[in-house]
């Protein structure tokens, strides 16, 4: 009853806001242009703000998130931005540059909503006794932390918190309507939570994993979230970036531990890696494919795929790979 209400109000308000005059559906005084960085941080805005704001996600489908770099439109339709939601740390370079030099945009930096995880083959270079051999030639400057925070999904709750409160500042009036749309999908993204939890997870983070193999290996380092709440050791076979040349060193020793093993590898969706087919050829292991929601291809969109139905499947998979009970 009470989402009903919201869907209503939210519908009584667009005559409201199309009434301002404006033919330009991107300069409506009312509407509120609210960018997003890459595609989970777009699909939070989009929950929240319904039909009162329009979204304009700065990382293109089908793209890697990594590397996108704002064309001109891309820069003019940010600077018209009411606000613009990102994460830091250098994680998109080209895309936080162009933010940084906005002025009279609200800008939030949502890792400062989630506690960022160190980097797998960071604590790996520190703790292993060969640290001399750095597994990843690091181009890019990524701190030490994994940027890939919304795959726990207990940090899109905490982001779509964020976007509520950042919201219904800018736009008071619709605070209840961005509070009620923030708890329904609050309320789906706890579900997921909880089938990680059931399916992989050890809840109290104390008992034995109830999974044969605890070690997801993944094409890139960017599991290390869902990893870190589920009990499990991500072994990356790429670095944070997928463009980062992983050592040989590295990867020898990869498949000097996995030969023989019946693993599962896992491409990942909009990410090519030459090294992670390399090493499943070489191997002749079982491989599958997740989503790591870095962004969502144009097929996946008209397929109706979105953040929670991607998770639910990656945990599907990651549970059958691991032969979690
Ligand atoms: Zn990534």
């Amino acid at each position: 009853m009470k989402s009903r209400l919201v869907a209503g109000a939210l519908l009584l308000m667009i005559p409201i806001l199309g009434a301002c005059g404006n033919t330009s559906s991107t300069s409506s005084e009312d509407v509120l242009v609210v960018s997003a960085a890459l595609y989970p941080i777009a699909e939070i805005v989009q929950r929240v703000g319904g039909d009162a704001v329009e979204v304009v996600n700065l990382t293109p489908p089908g793209t890697d998130a990594h590397d996108v770099e704002l064309t001109a439109k891309q820069v003019q339709k940010l600077e018209e931005s009411d606000a613009v939601f990102y994460f830091g740390d250098n994680f998109q370079p080209g895309t936080q540059k162009a933010i940084t030099a906005l002025s009279g945009v609200t800008s939030v930096d949502l890792f400062d909503s989630v506690e960022l995880l160190n980097a797998t083959i960071a604590e790996f270079n520190s703790e292993d006794e060969h640290a001399d051999e750095k597994p990843v030639e690091d181009e890019h400057n990524h701190g030490d932390h994994d940027p890939h925070v919304w795959l726990d999904p207990a940090n899109m709750i905490a982001m779509t918190k964020e976007v509520v409160s950042t919201l219904s500042k800018l736009q008071p009036e619709l605070a209840s309507a961005f509070a009620g749309n923030g708890e329904t999908y609050i309320a789906e993204l706890t579900e997921v939570g909880e089938l990680l939890d059931a399916e992989i997870g050890i809840p109290d983070g104390k008992t034995a994993s109830r999974c044969d193999d605890v070690n997801l290996y993944t094409a890139h380092q960017g599991f290390t979230y869902l990893a870190h709440r589920a009990g499990l050791t991500l072994v990356p076979i790429g670095g944070i970036n997928p463009d980062e040349q992983v050592s040989a060193q590295y990867l020898e020793s990869l498949a000097t531990d996995l030969k023989g093993k019946d693993v599962t590898i896992f491409y990942e969706s909009l990410i090519t890696s030459s090294a992670t087919k390399a090493l499943a050829d070489s191997l002749n292991v079982t491989t599958d494919v997740l989503n790591g929601v870095e962004g969502l291809s144009n097929e996946d969109l008209a397929n109706g795929i979105t953040y929670i139905s991607a998770q639910r499947d990656n945990i599907q998979r990651i549970a059958k790979a691991l032969r979690c009970s």
